[in-house]
């Protein structure tokens, strides 16, 4: 996977969060302010904005360029959590112009402990981590057991998607949702949805460009 591959992902991303942007909204608006579909379209889409203006030879410039723009553009806890995750996984790429699965998993373990060390939330607190967190055991289990990318990635955005989903039996404790106690249990939490959109974008992109 090559830096065009991060860009094409990337621009999925910004396509994904835009149409999904109210579903991200109403979920934010149960549990919190309103307002993380707006955040992240607005992110996204200065990301896109931002790739076409710097060059970045690298998959890892790629994602430290959209890390940088997501810290710099959104606001709230998601801007500097996202920026982060990809400002890690950027970093952990290097200079290299061609990123393999075991590549890609390890920057996707360094954006998990960037979260995790910004944010200080562990699983099960209703937060991205519970999608983030499985979706990265998945990918490093596919990884050890020899899977194909495309089937890995399937894998990463399956887990990412049923993390999701299981935050919406959990009570938040961290962040914005937290201060509603018992009463935030019943609903989705709105950034483990957009990370599972993020991680399906990834897949579906590998998907169309063919990644074996
Ligand atoms: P804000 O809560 O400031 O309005 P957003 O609405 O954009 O920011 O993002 C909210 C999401 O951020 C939550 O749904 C949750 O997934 C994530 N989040 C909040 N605090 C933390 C944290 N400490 N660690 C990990 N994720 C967090
Ligand atoms: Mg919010």
């Amino acid at each position: 996977m090559d830096a065009e591959f991060f860009r094409a992902w990337l621009a999925e991303v910004a396509s994904v969060v835009e149409s999904q942007r109210d579903h991200l909204t109403q979920l934010d608006a149960a549990i919190g302010d309103a307002d993380h579909g707006i955040n992240l379209a607005r992110g996204f889409s200065a990301v896109i904005v931002a790739l076409e203006q710097v060059s970045t030879p690298s998959p890892g410039t790629v994602l430290t360029l959209a890390g940088t723009t997501l810290i710099s553009k959104v606001g709230g806890a998601s801007g500097p959590l996202y920026g982060m995750a990809f400002r890690q996984a950027g970093k952990a790429l290097g200079n290299a112009v061609q990123a393999d699965l075991a590549a890609l998993a390890a920057a996707l373990e360094a954006a998990l402990a960037g979260v995790q060390k910004l944010g200080a939330a562990r699983e099960g607190e209703k937060t991205m981590v519970d999608a983030l967190a499985p979706a990265v055991a998945a990918l490093d289990k596919a990884v050890a057991d020899g899977v194909p990318a495309g089937a890995a990635l399937s894998a990463l955005a399956d887990a990412a998607a049923a993390g999701a989903k299981a935050t919406i039996s959990m009570q938040a404790l961290k962040g914005r949702a937290s201060y509603l106690g018992p009463r935030s249990v019943g609903h989705e939490d709105p950034g483990a949805a957009s990370t599972a959109l993020i991680l399906g974008a990834l897949r579906d992109v590998a998907a169309r460009e063919h990644i074996p």
